[in-house]
C-alpha cells in the first residue's frame, strides 16, 4: 500500500486546467511539493505566481503534446506520486479520436514513463469521471456507486463514429481512458499502485488562468455561466437531472486518495448531491440581486425536492468514509463560484 505522505514531491499533470489548479493548491496547502505540467510557459509562470505563498514549493514543466510517446519522461524523474488530470473537456468534439488520442494515450505514456523512469513512486491518481460510471441512457433516477461502469458509449462511438452525440464522445474517452489506466496493473504489475477519482459536474472558484468567459472550462460553462449572463431564460427551468461537486473538494479527494493507504487501487466517486438549475437561480436571486437577467426559479416549498427527486443519485458514501470528506452543499458552491466570475471578469461593473 505504497501512499505518499506530506513533504514528498507531486506530479499534477494539466497543472493549468480549472480542476487541476486546485489540485496543485490542495497539495501545496497540505505541505507536500508540486511540479506541474502545462503547454505554455505564460501558464506555468500564471501558476509560479499563484502559488507564491502556499506551504509546498511549485514548479513547472512544459509537456506539449501528452498523447506522443515519451511525453513524460522526463517530467516524471524524481516524483513520489503523480495526480494524472490531463484530458481534454468538450462535448464538441469533431471526430472521437480527436478526445481519445489525448485521454487514452496520454493516461498510457504517463504510466509507461513511470515504469521506464521512475518506478519506485508510491501512488498515481488518476481524474477519470461519473462519466465512466452512469450509463446515459438509462431513464432516470437510478443509484450509482463505484461498481458501476458505463458500458454505452464507446460501443455508441465505435457504430457512429463522428455523428455520435458529443456526450457519449466525452465519455467514451474516459472510460477508454480508464480501462487502460486499471489494465496497466493488471498486466505490468508494477510496485506502485494506483486509484481513480470520479467527480460529477464541478464547480467553484476558478484560480487557474481565464481571461474571458469563453475560455471558462466545460462545466461551469455549460451549467453555471449561462445562468448568471441571462443566457438562459425562465422557459430553460427547472432544468433537473444533475449532482454537483465543489472544485476545492474534488481537489481534497485527490491529496487524500494519495495518502490514505487503504485507498489503494480503488475508484471514488465525488459528489455532493442532486441539484437543479432551478436551484442555481433561486440562489443567484437571493445572493446576487445585483445580477439583472437570472431566471426566478422557483422556491416554494417543496420545490427543490419534487425537481431533484428525479436526478440520479450518485452515491459518495465511500469517499466520505474512507477519506473523511465532507462535500459542500449547493448554497455555497454557487455562491462562491459567481463571485468569482464576478470578481475575474468584472461583470457588475460592465
Ligand atoms: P480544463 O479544460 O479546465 O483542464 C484540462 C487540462 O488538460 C488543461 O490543463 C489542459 O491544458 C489539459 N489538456 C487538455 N487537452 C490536452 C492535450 N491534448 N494535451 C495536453 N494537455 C491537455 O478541464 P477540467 O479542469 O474541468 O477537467 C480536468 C479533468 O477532470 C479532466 O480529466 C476531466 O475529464 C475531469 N473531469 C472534469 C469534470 C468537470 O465537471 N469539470 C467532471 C469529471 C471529470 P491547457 O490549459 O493548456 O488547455
Amino acid at each position: 500500500m505504497p501512499a505518499v505522505p506530506p513533504g514528498s514531491l507531486i506530479l499534477v499533470t494539466g497543472a493549468s486546467g480549472f480542476i487541476a489548479s486546485h489540485v496543485a493548491k490542495a497539495f501545496l496547502d497540505e505541505g507536500y511539493n508540486v511540479r506541474g505540467t502545462v503547454r505554455s510557459a505564460s501558464k506555468g509562470d500564471y501558476l509560479v505566481n499563484l502559488f507564491k505563498n502556499t506551504k509546498g514549493k511549485f514548479e513547472y514543466v512544459i509537456v506539449g503534446d501528452i498523447a506522443k510517446e515519451g511525453a513524460f519522461d522526463e517530467a516524471v524523474k524524481g516524483v513520489d506520486g503523480v495526480a494524472h488530470t490531463a484530458s481534454p473537456v468538450t462535448f464538441a468534439a469533431e471526430r472521437p479520436e480527436d478526445l481519445f488520442e489525448p485521454s487514452v494515450n496520454g493516461t498510457v505514456n504517463v504510466l509507461k514513463s513511470i515504469k521506464k523512469n521512475n518506478p519506485d513512486i508510491g501512488r498515481i491518481v488518476y481524474t477519470s469521471s461519473s462519466g465512466t460510471v452512469n450509463d446515459p441512457e438509462m431513464p432516470c433516477p437510478v443509484r450509482y456507486d463505484e461498481t458501476s461502469w458505463n458500458t454505452v458509449s464507446v460501443g455508441v462511438c465505435e457504430k457512429l463514429g463522428s455523428k455520435a452525440d458529443g456526450g457519449h464522445k466525452y465519455r467514451a474517452s474516459k472510460v477508454l481512458a480508464e480501462k487502460a489506466f486499471w489494465k496497466f496493473f493488471e498486466v505490468e504489475k508494477p510496485k506502485f499502485d494506483g486509484a481513480t477519482i470520479h467527480p460529477v459536474m464541478t464547480y467553484g472558484p476558478i484560480i487557474h488562468q481565464c481571461d474571458s468567459p469563453e475560455s471558462l472550462n466545460d462545466s461551469i460553462n455549460r451549467r453555471i455561466w449561462p445562468f448568471v449572463n441571462g443566457k438562459r431564460t425562465q422557459k430553460d427551468l427547472p432544468e433537473p437531472g444533475s449532482s454537483f461537486v465543489d472544485v476545492r473538494d474534488v481537489a481534497l479527494v485527490h491529496v487524500r486518495a494519495m495518502s490514505v493507504p487503504e485507498a489503494s487501487g480503488e475508484r471514488f466517486l465525488a459528489s455532493s448531491e442532486r441539484y437543479s438549475g432551478n436551484d442555481v437561480c433561486v440562489i443567484l436571486n437571493k445572493e446576487f440581486p445585483q445580477l439583472p437577467n437570472v431566471p426566478k426559479g422557483d422556491d416554494s416549498p417543496g420545490a427543490r425536492e419534487r425537481i431533484n427527486a428525479v436526478a440520479n443519485f450518485m452515491d459518495s458514501a465511500k469517499s466520505q468514509k474512507m477519506l473523511g470528506i465532507k462535500y459542500r452543499p449547493i448554497e455555497e458552491v454557487v455562491k462562491d463560484t459567481t463571485q468569482s466570475l464576478i470578481d475575474r471578469f468584472n461583470i457588475i461593473a460592465n
